[in-house]
């Protein structure tokens, strides 16, 4: 893509990869493995650039499973597209417009299709609470592309972002030393940069941003797994802890304020590295002085993550509610490792807003421009 291209208008609204896209989002959404969903995001990524004519003209001679990645599964989401069967939410703007298909209207009294089955079960809300909240949260800033352990490529994790109305995402991926997550190394990082700002130049005047970010993992020592100076081409660091959980409290505390005091470091992500639910089992999480810890994110201006993914919820409650009276910033973070995990900030906000913990402490209700001040240490 080049400058000279027309300005971004808008998400792809074909039926066939519109109702692919939503289909592969609703499973992620409904914390479905992400290689469980993987048929339905390699099929939309087969059937973007042919023709809609050879499209129909499959859908009609019943060859589309001819077509690389293209199973019976995936055939029927195409074909009910293209023959106009898909839900009243395919037909809002930004999931797609209903086409008339080959053959006319869709026909009376069909069996619904997986899409339809779908809206209906993993739709709804995510939480009871936190709704206000979550209507003021302007983006995310812990997010995994398939460049590390993601799933899905940056464009999607971006264009996703956008569908749900975030004005910027910080793209997350992990550090070298995270090999087991395919951390980058300083010259990935550097090419991904270069990615992130032609998914930018493409999305131009869509109101959308993403962002430069890393996960750094915090070395046993304090220090952070990236160079200062690849760190500083960066618009947001979140720090966590990945390794030798189980050290010594007084060991981890020195660590993790290590990490704190770098005046690099924005935010400190989940905190304690618990597991409580899911196909990864449960750990409990590292012991540190928290007080401690937390004192130094206020010192240094480090916002404490809110991560909301449902085997984390991290910090636990008692430790949310100990940053909050210590006067903590906070950042409720999807760290999401799919597209559809991006909608998973409806369980943080839940979780904030029970500490009640207000919406202006949470720096991505903030204005990007505001956001990007404070991590430059505009405001430290
Ligand atoms: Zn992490
Ligand atoms: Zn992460």
């Amino acid at each position: 893509m080049t400058s000279q291209d027309p300005p971004y208008d808008g998400p792809d609204d074909r039926g066939p990869v519109a109702a692919l896209r939503r289909v592969a989002f609703l499973m992620e959404r409904g914390r479905e493995e992400t290689r469980r969903v993987q048929a339905f995001r390699n099929a939309a990524a087969t059937i973007l650039p042919l023709p809609v004519d050879e499209v129909e003209a499959r859908v009609a001679a019943g060859t589309l499973t001819e077509l690389p990645g293209i199973g019976p599964s995936t055939a029927a989401v195409i074909e009910a597209a293209v023959r106009g069967r898909v839900p009243d939410r395919l037909a809002r703007p930004g999931w797609g417009r209903p086409r008339a298909g080959p053959r006319g209207p869709p026909p009376r009294g069909r069996v619904p299709d997986r899409l339809a089955k779908l809206e209906r079960e993993y739709a709804g809300p995510l939480t009871a609470g936190g709704h206000d909240l979550r209507r003021q949260l302007r983006g995310d800033l812990h997010s995994h592309s398939d460049w590390s352990d993601g799933g899905s490529p940056i464009e999607e994790m971006a264009f996703t972002a956008m569908e749900l109305g975030h004005d910027y995402l910080v793209l997350t991926d992990h550090s070298p030393r995270l090999t087991v997550a395919n951390g980058l190394s300083a010259a990935r990082l550097a090419k991904q940069l270069g990615v992130v700002d032609a998914v930018n130049d493409h999305l131009a005047g869509a109101g959308f941003t993403l962002l430069k970010g890393i996960e750094v993992d915090i070395l046993d020592d304090g220090g952070l797994d990236q160079s200062e100076e690849m760190l500083s081409l960066l618009d947001v660091r979140v720090a966590s802890v990945h390794s030798k959980l189980k050290m010594d409290a007084d060991a981890m505390t020195r660590r993790m304020i290590g990490a704190i005091r770098n005046p690099l470091t924005n935010v400190l992500g989940h905190c304690t590295g618990r597991l409580v639910t899911g196909n990864r089992g449960t750990r409990p999480g590292s012991r540190f002085d928290a007080r401690a810890v937390f004192e130094a994110c206020v010192e240094h201006d480090v916002a404490v993550e809110i991560n909301s993914r449902p085997e984390r919820r991290d910090p636990p409650t008692a430790l949310l509610e100990l940053a909050r009276d210590l006067g903590c910033r906070f950042s409720i973070d999807s760290d999401s490792h799919a597209p559809g995990q991006l909608d998973f900030l409806d369980y943080g906000c839940e979780r904030a807003e029970a500490a009640g913990i207000d919406a202006d402490r949470i720096v991505n209700t903030w204005p990007r421009e505001r956001l990007l001040s404070w991590a430059v240490g505009g405001s430290k």
